[in-house]
Parts: structure tokens; C-alpha cells; sequence
């Protein structure tokens, strides 16, 4: 059956081009799927415009669009083990986190499902009796929604998720690496009753595939997840047709720990942070700012612990971390630690491809603890979205908030400390879209996420993330119109 969902109906690639993917894990072939080219986006744009214009999706009533989510869902949950399997094959994660990760996914098409007809306006007070005025929100139009391959359907049911609730029409591009829970998703939007052309997915490689939706005239938002290069450029592109944009981009996360932190609790998280997803994820601690008094104890109980770490493929239940998702994002992050160690940094563990037959066919590498790092080395300012901690030391309070802050970036930290009051401070000092006191990486669907600086520009999830995909119009209705004589 071919890949691509254009206006209701499944097909093929124009120029008939497929792509193999297989699993980073060992290689084998998961699929073969249709790879769409600019012309193919081009006739997708056109059936998202159409759905939009002439469509009933934009004016069904919000109550409506909700209920349709809620119906996805559920069948999310009707497909997780299918869904997780898909998503432990393309990206070689382990299957117990996929399988958390389809409930988080279903959470959220819960959450917009209700919220889509929670606040669609309100009445403005105008101090005058014959007038009536009310703001009401309408969707923004045609959307185009780009995604990584990391959190591949989880990244993806974050903008479909609402930018259906509001009533947009949209195409979305997945990563090229991770297709295959996107179609399902396109299929249960389907069988849930979604209306032709409403949704529509194009796969294949971004400069190709992904193009057109940068700069296309009947592309009203884009919305991206990926890379700051990526960002940039999809921000400039859409610069020419003044679209809505919203970025969601890299991090490089400060996690800080103070001497006063619960020792246990704060090694425990420290591993979570960075080496969750083998450190492939956005707002992963990937700089450990430990305090100088508990920095050889702390750093050396980590050490031991990340050293302890196995490696292994998805359906591996003993594996605590499986391989990273390409032979190219391997080569880039082996590329990143040996520029870390030219530069100074002192390897503690890791740092090297691990041996044995289990390994060979896979992207695996291990663990690694880059050591007495500086703020100065490119190693702590650029993000290696690998297992790769970076250590640095702070004397005190301000320095380790001076620190945490001199990166370019702004998505993610963490502080651990039981000073309650210096966790409240260092928490309001810290230029980041989210901040963890003394826990790494949760989320709920009803907060917001998104970053400061060069991390991104908008938010998703909760309210904010409802609000990018509306436009907030007002209407005033003069009920007892009369000439003003103004120019009598
Ligand atoms: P990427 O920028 O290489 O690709 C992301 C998507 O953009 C892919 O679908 C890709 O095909 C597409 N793309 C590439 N060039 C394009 C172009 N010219 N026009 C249109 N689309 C194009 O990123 P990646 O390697 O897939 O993902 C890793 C990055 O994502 C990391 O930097 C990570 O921090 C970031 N990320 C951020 C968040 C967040 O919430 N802030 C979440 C997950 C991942």
C-alpha cells in the first residue's frame, strides 16, 4: 500500500522514488516507503489549502473537532503495541519507552480533544450599550507541521494534535529516518472520520520533500521541531510570506547540583538526564555544573554508574540504552567528543565504540563523561544530542547561574539542592523554557513547553500551544446603527 496521504487518498511518489529504513539497532530492513519530492508537497499544500477554503473542517463546531480527537486516542491505545513496535524499529529505542511514549501521545490528543471547545472567545466590554463586541478564535489555515526523529509520533501528535483542535487544515513532514508511525497516525485520523484532505503526510528528505513548505504561499504556519540550522532556515524561508512560525529547537541543558543536593536522588537524575534515549533528546542535562566541594565524590559515583550502563537493541530487555538512530549522527558525535578531548576536556568513561558481535551491526556508543570541561570549549556550548555529559565546576550560587546561562541556548535545566529558597532563586534566574527543582525531564501536557534565546520561538502543549494555531479576530456588532454625521 503506498505512503503518501494526499487529499484523502493514499498513493505513490510522483517520480515512483522509495526509501529503505532500517533499524539503527542492526540493520535489518524495516520497511520500504514511497519518498515524495517538492511536486508531491506542492499537490499536498494544494489539498490542505482546498480543505481549508472550501472545506467543513475550519467551521465544525469546536465541540466537534474535540470529540474527533478524543476518538484518536482511544484508538491509539487500541494500536499501542503496533505503534511502539514501529517506533522502537525506526528509531532502535528501547520498546518499554516507546510503549510510554504512546501514552503520553494519546494524553495529548486527550488534552486537545478537550480543550479544543473549552475558549473559543469572549465578549470584550465596550462601555457603550448599542455595541456588541466579542473576540473569537479561528484557526490559522494551512499548517505545515515538520518533525524529528527522536520522539518521531510524540513530536508529531504535538502539532496535530492542536492544530486539528483549532481547526486547521495540514501537511506534515516527518523525519525521512522515521516514517512508519506517522502513516499509522494518518490512518487512525481516517478511521476516526477526519475529512479529505484536512490531513495530509508527505515523507522524504527535508531539503527536498520539506522545502516547499518553507516557503510556499499557501503555507500559513509552519511549525518546526528540529535542529537550530534547520530552524533558521525554514524562519528565513518563511520570512517572504510573512507566515506564522514556531520553532522548537536544540538545547544544551544545564543541570545544576549543589552541595546541599540529596546525593543519591541527584546521581540518579544526573544519568537520567543525559543518558535517557542514549542523550537523544531535546532537553537532555548534557552539562552536570556540580558544585567544587562535592565534585570529585559526585563525579566519581557517576562515573561508575554511567560506566555500568548496558547497551542494547529495543527488544533487548536486559538494554538500559540502545543505539543512536544513524551511522552519520554516530560519526557527528564521535566528531563532537574528540574535539571535547583536543580541547582539554579529560574522558572519565566512554568515548569509544563498544566491541562484540552484538554491537557491530548497530549505531551503539556508549555512555561517555567528559570531565573538567570550561564554558569557553565548544564541546559545552554546541549540542552533540549523544550520550556525552560535559562536567564543569562553580564556586557558588551566582556562578552557577552565570554559567548555566552562557550558552546561546534556552530550552531545559535542572536545579537540585534542598535549599528550598535557593532553588526558588536560582529558578527565577535561569533563562529557560522549563525548569526542573530537584527532578529531570517530566512533563504534562497541560504546561507548556517551548524555549527561550535560540532554543525556539513559540510554545506547544497547554494553553500557549493551543493559541499558535488561532487567530484571535474581533468582531463588533453595532446593534443600533445611525448616521455619525461626521461630514455633514
Ligand atoms: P533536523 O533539523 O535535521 O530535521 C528535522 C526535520 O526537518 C526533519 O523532518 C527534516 O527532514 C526536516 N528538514 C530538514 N531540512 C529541511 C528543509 N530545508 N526544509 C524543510 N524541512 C527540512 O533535526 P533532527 O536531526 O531530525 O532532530 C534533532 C534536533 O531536533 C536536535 O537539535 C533536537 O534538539 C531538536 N529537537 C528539539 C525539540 C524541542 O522540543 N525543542 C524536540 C525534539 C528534537
Amino acid at each position: 500500500m503506498p505512503d503518501l496521504f494526499i487529499d484523502g487518498t493514499w498513493r505513490s511518489a510522483l517520480d515512483e522514488r522509495t526509501r529503505e529504513i532500517r533499524c539503527p539497532a542492526d540493520g535489518s530492513l524495516v520497511g520500504v516507503v514511497d519518498e515524495a519530492g517538492g511536486k508531491d508537497t506542492v499537490e499536498a499544500i494544494a489539498a490542505a489549502r482546498r480543505a481549508f477554503d472550501e472545506g467543513p473542517w475550519p467551521t465544525t463546531p469546536a465541540a466537534d473537532r474535540g470529540d474527533l480527537l478524543l476518538r484518536v486516542a482511544d484508538l491509539l491505545l487500541r494500536d499501542k503495541d503496533a505503534l511502539a513496535r514501529a517506533e522502537s524499529l525506526d528509531t532502535g529505542k528501547r520498546l518499554v519507552e516507546s510503549e510510554y511514549d504512546i501514552d503520553d501521545i494519546a494524553n495529548c490528543f486527550r488534552y486537545f480533544g478537550r480543550a479544543a471547545a473549552a475558549e473559543t472567545g469572549r465578549v470584550v466590554e465596550t462601555g457603550t450599550a448599542s455595541v456588541d463586541s466579542r473576540v473569537v478564535y479561528e484557526p490559522v489555515g494551512v499548517c505545515a507541521l515538520i518533525t524529528p526523529w527522536n520522539y518521531p509520533l510524540l513530536q508529531t501528535a504535538w502539532k496535530v494534535a492542536p492544530a486539528l483542535a483549532a481547526g486547521n487544515t495540514f501537511v506534515l513532514k516527518p523525519s525521512e529516518l522515521t516514517p512508519h508511525t506517522a502513516i499509522h497516525l494518518m490512518r487512525l485520523l481516517e478511521e476516526a472520520g477526519l475529512p479529505p484532505g484536512v490531513a495530509n503526510l508527505v515523507l522524504g528528505a527535508g531539503p527536498e520533500a520539506g522545502a516547499p513548505l518553507g516557503d510556499h504561499p499557501d503555507v500559513d504556519l509552519v511549525s518546526f521541531t528540529g535542529g537550530l540550522q534547520t530552524g533558521r532556515r525554514l524562519m528565513a524561508a518563511a520570512a517572504g510570506t510573512v507566515k506564522k512560525v514556531a520553532l522548537e529547537l536544540g538545547g544544551k541543558n544545564p543541570n545544576i547540583v549543589f552541595a546541599d543536593a540529596d546525593f543519591e536522588t541527584a546521581v540518579d537524575m544526573a544519568l537520567t538526564a543525559v543518558f535517557l534515549h542514549s542523550g537523544q533528546v531535546c532537553s537532555s542535562g548534557a552539562r552536570l555544573l556540580v558544585e567544587d566541594s562535592l565534585h570529585d565524590r559526585f563525579v566519581d559515583e557517576l562515573v561508575r554508574r554511567a560506566s555500568e550502563i548496558r547497551l542494547g537493541g529495543p527488544f533487548d530487555e536486559r538494554a538500559q540504552s540502545g543505539p543512536l538512530v544513524s551511522a552519520a549522527h554516530r560519526a557527528k558525535v564521535e566528531a563532537y567528543v574528540a574535539k571535547g578531548l583536543a580541547e582539554g576536556a579529560v574522558l572519565r568513561c566512554g568515548g569509544a565504540r563498544p566491541s562484540g558481535p552484538e554491537f557491530e551491526a548497530g549505531f551503539y556508543y556508549p555512555p561517555t563523561v567528559l570531565d573538567e570541561c570550561s564554558s569557553d570549549m565548544s564541546v559545552v556550548q554546541d549540542e552533540s544530542f549523544g550520550p556525552v555529559l560535559t562536567v564543569e565546576r562553580f564556586s557558588d550560587e551566582a556562578e552557577a547561574v552565570r554559567l548555566a546561562n552562557d550558552t546561546i541556548y534556552g530550552l531545559a535545566g535542572a536545579v537540585f539542592t534542598t535549599d528550598e529558597a535557593k532553588a526558588q532563586r536560582v529558578a527565577a534566574r535561569l533563562r529557560l523554557g522549563t525548569v526542573w527543582i530537584n527532578d529531570y525531564h517530566p512533563y504534562v501536557p497541560q504546561a507548556e513547553w517551548g524555549g527561550f534565546k535560540q532554543s525556539g520561538f513559540g510554545r506547544e502543549l497547554g494553553p500557549s500551544g493551543l493559541a499558535e494555531y488561532r487567530e484571535a479576530k474581533h468582531i463588533w456588532r453595532n446593534t443600533n446603527p445611525s448616521p455619525q454625521g461626521w461630514f455633514a
